[in-house]
């Protein structure tokens, strides 16, 4: 085939077959088709979209770039959840305990963090001696013992992504709804799994800043879904500001373990709780929300949710102990308070500026071959709808270095906004799904 012939009818508006399709994403696996190319096709698409028709045989040819999992030796139901990206966006740490704790499988297949959202494979690796860095044969050994794994994207798992995605990264192409959807559809449905619940963020700390584009993104990756035969519900939720209180690594896991407990943050544990149900409803283990809370709710109240997550700690050889103590978890040796300078409410606690502050203290990255700085982190003292009077605490800062404290400070002295009187931004925006009996799961 024709390459350039191919990119010059994307750029154009024209369609592509799913054999052309099908072709450009095995020879772009193979080495056959340039990364130049491809960027030019990432930005042919970024500036034309693709159909439906396009946008599904695309998904399913990254899906086959690599080897699909096969979790049938777990005979539970197999339901994950996956998040558009966020700040102190650390819901899957104790959401997935809860629910593989009411007998749902959750084969996780998590990120890092880039730029100013989190990753959750960054925040477990705080936890000493942890790795989720798993082959399939051992990823499907966790999951059969321990009904949950949490690990990262193996080499063998879509790799058309992973190449893909790094070439978005470096072309300006990152941010669109179709190249976005069948990224993350493509490894979702790579795990062989019968569900899948999606938090999709919204505001400015999140890739969608509109609740219109979020829209859109929420309904493409639901399409797909439905194309495939995988039930998929996606939960629009709050991304002005971050969740929780706790931005960072070890410090989120800390804020996980909270939660594990019964003693998270109310905006933090409602989105567990909402997303959580969603699972156990669509896995077919509880017959509605109601139930599926209170299932839910036993997990922390009995404290077998702890013991799940301390069992996968372990069973991924990770020190059980740092679960049941979370000051064995790494912790920043200074500290350095962010005061109001005036008396009001607060109207804004700029989610974007805060992860970037983050990030530039070292609890992120900025190239993804920057190397982490666990104990570091950014506990948010004031969140929206708070009155505050000068001089109260809006922020600690837990930092090891002074030029990245100062860089931090820089975004931090910004990232407050006060006024008079504020109505904080409901949670949960919206929630879509695909069409489906009330129970089904495939
Ligand atoms: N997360 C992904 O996995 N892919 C994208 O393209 C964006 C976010």
């Amino acid at each position: 085939m024709d390459v350039v012939e191919l990119i010059e009818r994307k750029r154009d508006g024209g369609r592509l077959t799913g054999d052309e399709i099908r072709w450009l994403i095995r020879a772009y696996s193979d080495d056959h088709v340039p990364a130049y190319q491809m960027a030019a096709m990432a930005m042919a698409i970024y500036l034309q979209g693709l159909s439906v028709d396009e946008l599904g045989v695309w998904t399913e040819a990254m899906m086959h770039s690599g080897d699909v999992l096969d979790l049938s030796s777990n005979p539970l139901p197999k339901v994950d959840k996956h998040s558009t990206g966020g700040v102190g966006d650390k819901v899957s740490i104790p959401l997935a305990p809860m629910v593989a704790a009411c007998g749902v499988a959750v084969p996780m297949v998590s990120g890092r963090g880039l730029g100013h959202t989190g990753g959750t494979l960054d925040k477990l690796e705080t936890i000493p001696g942890f790795t989720t860095t798993l082959d399939p044969d051992a990823f499907v050994r966790v999951l059969c013992a321990t009904n949950l794994v949490m690990a990262g994207q193996s080499e063998t798992l879509v790799p058309a992504d992973r190449r893909l995605y790094a070439l978005r990264d470096v072309t300006g192409t990152v941010s669109s709804i179709p190249l976005i959807s069948s990224s993350i559809m493509s490894k979702k449905l790579a795990e062989d799994i019968d569900a899948l619940v999606l938090d999709v963020k919204v505001g400015n700390g999140a890739f969608m800043t509109t609740l219109e584009e979020a829209t859109t993104l929420a309904r493409t990756m639901l399409a797909i879904g439905e194309a495939h035969g995988t039930a998929v519900s996606a939960f629009l939720t709050d991304m002005s500001q971050p969740l929780g209180r706790e931005v960072g690594n070890a410090n989120e896991v800390r804020e996980s373990i909270d939660v594990l407990r019964g003693s998270g943050p109310a905006d933090l544990t409602e989105i567990v709780y909402a997303l959580g149900a969603e699972m156990l409803t669509l896995a077919g283990v509880a017959a509605d929300e109601i139930e599926a809370r209170e299932r839910l709710h036993r997990t922390v109240a009995d404290g077998s949710a702890l013991e799940l997550f301390a069992s996968v700690v372990e069973a991924q050889g990770g020190d059980p102990a740092a679960v049941l103590d979370p000051t064995l978890l790494p912790r920043a040796v200074h500290r350095h308070t962010i005061t109001a300078s005036v008396d009001g409410v607060v109207t804004g606690a700029h989610a974007r500026r805060i992860g970037v502050g983050a990030m530039r203290l070292g609890a992120g990255r900025s190239r993804l071959e920057d190397i982490i700085d666990p104990g570091v982190g950014i506990t948010v003292l004031a969140k929206v709808g708070d009155t505050v009077s000068v001089g109260d605490p809006l922020a600690l800062v837990a930092w090891n270095d002074q030029d990245r404290l100062d860089a931090c400070l820089s975004q931090l002295d910004a990232a407050w906004e006060f006024g008079d009187s504020c109505v904080p931004p409901p949670l949960i925006h919206d929630v879509l799904r695909t069409p489906r009996p009330a129970s089904a799961s495939r």
